[in-house]
C-alpha cells in the first residue's frame, strides 16, 4: 500500500513566495462510501476528537454511491472495491472511504466471513442468518466456538491506498441473549464481557467492536498524514 502526504496535495511548499499565500491548513474530504448517517456522524465525531481539519460527507454530494459487486474474498479486497466504486464518481482531490465488515467462525472454517450480511439467501435477514448458523453450530461444543467480527476500512484517492482492520474475538452462543445492536449480535460474546453485543452499552461497544479498532487505527493514520 502507498504513502501519501495530505499537506503535499494542498500547499506547495517548494513554491512559497511565489503564487498566493499557501492556506494555513487544508481541509480534506472524506467521501464516505455508505448512506448511514449513523456511520458518518461516528467517523466525524472521531475525526473532530482527534482535531483533524477533515470533513466527511456521503455518496449523495457526488452523486450517490455507484453499484459495486462484491466481488472479492477478503473484507480488504470488497472494501476497497468500494472505497474505488466512489472514487470513480468522485472529485480527484477528495478520500474515498469505505468499510467491510462481518463474522468468521472457526468450526465453520471463517464462515460467514465475506457473505455475512447474505449468508442464508441474498434477501434473508438478520433472523435468518443467525438461525443457518445456530443450525449448523448445533453439535458443535464450547470450546470449538470461537469466532470474531472483523472490519477492514479502505481509504482511497489519487496517489493513495490504506486500509485500516479491526477485530473483536469471542465466543458464539448456543442460542440468542440480547434485544440491542443488528446482524449476529445476540449470538455474539465479546473475550472483553459478560454481556453479548446485543446486551451491552452502546459506550461499550464501540470501546471493544471491530468498526472501534479499525477506525482508531484510521484516525491514528490521519493524524500524521493530516499534520
Ligand atoms: P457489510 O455491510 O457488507 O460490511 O456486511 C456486514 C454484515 O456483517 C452485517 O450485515 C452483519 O450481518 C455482520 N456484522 C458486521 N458487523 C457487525 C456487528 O457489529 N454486529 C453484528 N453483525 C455484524
Amino acid at each position: 500500500s502507498g504513502s501519501f502526504k495530505a499537506s503535499s496535495a494542498g500547499c506547495d511548499r517548494a513554491n512559497a513566495g511565489r503564487g498566493p499565500p499557501e492556506p494555513r491548513f487544508f481541509m480534506k474530504t472524506i467521501y464516505l462510501a455508505s448512506g448511514n448517517a449513523h456511520k458518518l456522524h461516528e467517523l466525524q465525531a472521531a475525526l473532530e476528537d482527534a482535531g483533524l481539519p477533515i470533513r466527511v460527507r456521503g455518496p449523495g454530494e457526488i452523486g450517490g454511491m455507484p453499484e459495486v459487486e462484491e466481488t472479492g474474498s477478503t473484507f480488504k479486497a470488497n472494501a476497497l472495491l468500494k472505497a474505488e466504486g466512489l472514487s470513480s464518481v468522485g472529485p480527484r482531490d477528495g478520500w474515498f472511504l469505505a468499510d467491510d465488515s462481518g463474522i468468521e467462525i472457526d468450526a465453520l472454517g471463517g464462515r460467514p466471513g465475506v457473505i455475512s450480511a447474505r449468508y442464508a439467501g441474498t434477501d434473508c435477514d438478520d433472523e435468518a442468518n443467525n438461525d443457518k448458523v445456530l443450525e449448523e453450530m448445533r453439535e458443535v461444543p464450547k470450546e470449538r466456538r470461537a469466532c470474531r467480527f472483523r472490519c477492514v476500512l479502505a481509504l482511497v484517492g489519487d496517489g493513495l491506498e490504506e486500509t485500516f482492520s479491526g477485530s473483536c474475538g469471542g465466543l458464539l452462543l448456543e442460542e440468542r441473549r440480547g434485544t440491542g445492536g443488528f446482524g449476529y449480535d445476540p449470538l455474539f460474546l465479546p473475550d472483553e464481557s459478560e454481556s453479548t453485543f446485543a446486551e451491552i452499552s452502546l459506550e461499550e461497544k464501540a470501546r471493544i467492536s471491530h468498526r472501534a479498532r479499525a477506525l482508531v487505527k484510521l484516525v491514528d493514520w490521519l493524524g500524521k498524514e493530516v499534520a
